[in-house]
């Protein structure tokens, strides 16, 4: 059979059986012998009854003693009980209704019994044990994820059916980086991750599949990478960086510099630059996107700069307008909301160039908006957005150049794979003056103290977020509650104080002037519902309450906490919870302990899996069937460097050995992942 063959067509599957394995995303032969087991039942280690420990799974070997005898309990429930022993010692063998599995034992045969012995005294017995006849050893037998109607054993059988009808399975690795890198042979690797042979075995073809499955993963992206850097890009002639400093209120760290000189190096070449910037909540990082569009429309060309929600669209618009305000460059505002008679006009005036830089959201991408000369696409906290979108904005120009800003700080190893298409600036340095925010961990008993000083600082003229996440099982109980909370604050202990609401229901709009009005310092109060936009800056906010933090995650709670300490005053969060379990009070702890973002995603990735970046698939990125991001490390620093290898010896892997890697690889990125 074809590995690339419908699974329907597998012996002992149906259309019925099919339809479930699809759900398990098992389509052909091939996605069958890839669907890789999560964890095995040691067949291997058998104990004699004596040693075996009771209400554990063991595996013993044992002889049948007798036929099985019948025993009607009640209605509806039958025992069949036998006996069984290993020549020293004799235990009970009981199936419930189980009257097929009983008569599968013959009476002075041996088989191995893998299950649970239980008993008092000196009364042993095992209920409903898994067996096999005995046939000079046990081996480790593997556990696969389930499916409704799918059980382990069940897959079990067809994998093992699935390797009698493959035939050969070509190896997509060829044999001289297999031989580099002592990689076991693909079908060995497979016969051995869904029946080891040995731990050794085991381990050996553990490390093959990870290998191959990162390997792939470099190539493809090292490939998309030296793809984009073959194209014709528009070269920036000069560099009028220094002109737009002098129009800073604030000189640029040196992490800002590095980063505005790694890009304007980037942007005076004919291939695009393809950047990202990553920088903790804080760093600054609009004032270097905004250092290259100045550049960008001083040299002539129009930028565009993108991000994913209207609030955060507006913020940008309103921040580079004032640092815009005494040059000539033109900024339109094309947001979701935005008329359409002013869409219209703002439309027209991107195609004729008249307009130097459109700030926006997704509506920048739409289909009748075009540019004059494009040659600039930023777009803001990119995590939010899938891989093609970023794509799309660039598709607006001829091969612009492009630069991604996230604040999401994600370890090296991560941002290797996710960006590994990606050139990366840092920007590891907080603004001057900056002060650590000063985070503290309360009960709610302290509730009191806590508002009370949030209080002392609305009379000094600062500002102040109430956060408080609702778990409300409608909408429409949701806004109850949000309202709810509005009016406890602004009644009850607020009172006199102007407080502001944001909650999850609310339209862009609503949102935008609920912002606007705190921006300006005219609310005092924020509360807020939802989490508090990423990117959202207004410096005079200098203390943060958030209620039930427990109820959030702790990169969630660091971008919460991102949104004050972003002045020169000192700034304080008060996390309030009373969940008294351990995973939440170290999650807390660890949160008022630093600030360090990529310590904290760190942190968080060690508790949560990587399934953020992983499980919602937003970097747009395949699906890993077995490696993991978090504990293979080292496997994607050796693979990364691996494929950095074979590309510079063979950037199009050409040749006959490479032919199935080289499909592979295009296979893997099918899916229509593509930078531009
Ligand atoms: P983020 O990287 O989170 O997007 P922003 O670009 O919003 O950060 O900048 C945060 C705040 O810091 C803004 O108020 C901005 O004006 C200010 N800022 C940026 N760079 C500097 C700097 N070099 N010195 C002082 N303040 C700065
Ligand atoms: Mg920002």
């Amino acid at each position: 059979m074809e590995l690339n063959a419908s699974i329907k067509y597998l012996k002992g599957v149906g259309e019925k059986r099919a339809a479930m394995l699809s759900r398990l995303g098992i389509c052909t032969l091939w996605d069958l012998l890839t669907f890789y087991p999560r964890i095995y039942e040691d067949w291997s280690n058998i104990l004699s009854i004596k040693e075996a420990p009771l209400n554990e799974n063991v595996c013993i070997r044992a002889i049948v003693g007798m036929r099985y005898r019948e025993h009607k309990i009640r209605k509806g429930m039958t025992l069949y009980k036998t006996e069984i022993t290993d020549g020293e010692n004799i235990i009970d063998l009981t199936f419930f209704n189980n009257k097929y599995a009983a008569e599968k034992l013959e009476q002075g045969k041996e088989y191995l019994f893998f299950g649970k012995i239980t008993g008092k005294g000196y009364y042993r017995q095992m209920t409903n044990p898994e067996f096999t006849e005995f046939e000079g050893d046990g081996k480790m037998r593997p556990i696969y994820p389930q499916t409704a109607g799918m059980n382990s054993r069940a897959l079990e059988k067809l994998v093992r059916t699935a390797f009698e009808v493959c035939g050969d399975i070509p190896d997509p690795i060829p044999q001289n980086i297999r031989e580099s890198y002592c990689l076991m042979g693909i079908e060995s690797a497979l016969h051995n991750i869904h029946f080891p042979e040995s731990e050794d075995l085991l381990s050996e073809a553990r490390r093959r599949l990870i290998f191959e499955e990162l390997f792939l993963l470099e190539l493809g992206l090292l490939r998309l990478k030296s793809k984009s850097r073959r194209s014709d890009a528009i070269p920036m002639q000069a560099d009028y960086t220094e002109d737009f400093f002098s129009l800073l209120p604030f000189e640029l760290t040196g992490a800002q510099m590095r980063a505005v000189k790694q890009s304007t190096d980037d942007m005076m070449k004919d291939i695009p630059m393809n950047r990202l910037l990553q920088g903790d909540v804080g760093s600054g990082k609009t004032a270097v996107s905004a250092a290259l569009i100045y550049n960008c429309a001083k040299n002539g060309f129009q930028s565009a700069l993108m991000a994913p929600t209207e609030v955060l669209a507006m913020q940008h618009y309103k921040t580079l307008a004032k640092m815009f305000e005494n040059t000539d460059i033109k900024i339109e505002l094309l947001t979701g909301s935005t008329p359409a008679s002013e869409k219209k006009k703002i439309k027209s005036a991107l195609k004729s160039g008249e307009i130097d830089l459109a700030v926006g959201t997704h509506a920048l991408i739409q289909k009748d908006v075009e540019f004059n000369n494009l040659a600039l696409a930023v777009t803001d906290e990119q995590h939010r957005f899938g891989v093609n979108q970023r794509g799309s904005l660039s598709s607006k120009g001829t091969n612009p150049h492009t630069l991604v800003m996230s604040a999401t700080p994600i370890p090296r190893t991560l941002a290797l794979i996710i960006y590994g298409d990606l050139d990366l600036s840092i920007l590891d340095e907080l603004p001057k003056g900056r002060q650590k925010v000063e985070t503290y961990l309360v009960n709610s008993e302290i509730r009191e103290r806590a508002y009370g000083y949030v209080k002392k600082h609305l009379c000094n003229g600062q500002q102040g977020y109430i956060v408080c996440a609702l778990v409300a099982e409608n909408d429409e109980l949701e806004l109850t509650a949000a309202t709810e909370l509005h009016k406890n604050l602004s009644e009850g202990f607020f009172k006199g104080f102007s407080v502001g609401l944001l909650h999850g229901k609310m339209k862009p709009a609503e949102k935008k002037t609920v912002m606007d009005s705190f921006a300006s310092g005219e609310t005092q109060l924020l509360g807020s519902t939802t989490g508090i936009e990423v990117g959202i800056d207004v410096p005079n906010a200098v203390i943060m309450v958030i209620e039930n933090a427990e109820r959030f995650g702790l990169s969630q709670l660091h971008q919460l906490r991102g949104r004050i300490g972003r002045g020169t005053e000192k700034s304080t969060c008060i996390m309030i919870s009373d969940a008294h379990n351990e995973e939440t009070e170290h999650r807390l702890k660890i949160l008022a302990s630093t600030t360090d973002g990529f310590k904290i995603a760190d942190e968080d990735l060690k508790l949560r899996g990587p399934g953020d970046f992983f499980g919602s698939r937003q970097h747009g990125l395949p699906e890993l069937k077995i490696a993991d991001m978090m504990t293979d490390g080292e496997a994607i620093r050796e693979t990364h460097a691996a494929a950095e290898n074979l590309l510079k010896k063979n950037p199009a892997l050409e040749g006959e050995e490479y032919r199935l890697l080289r499909n592979a690889v295009n296979r893997l990125f099918s899916g229509g992942i593509s930078m531009n």
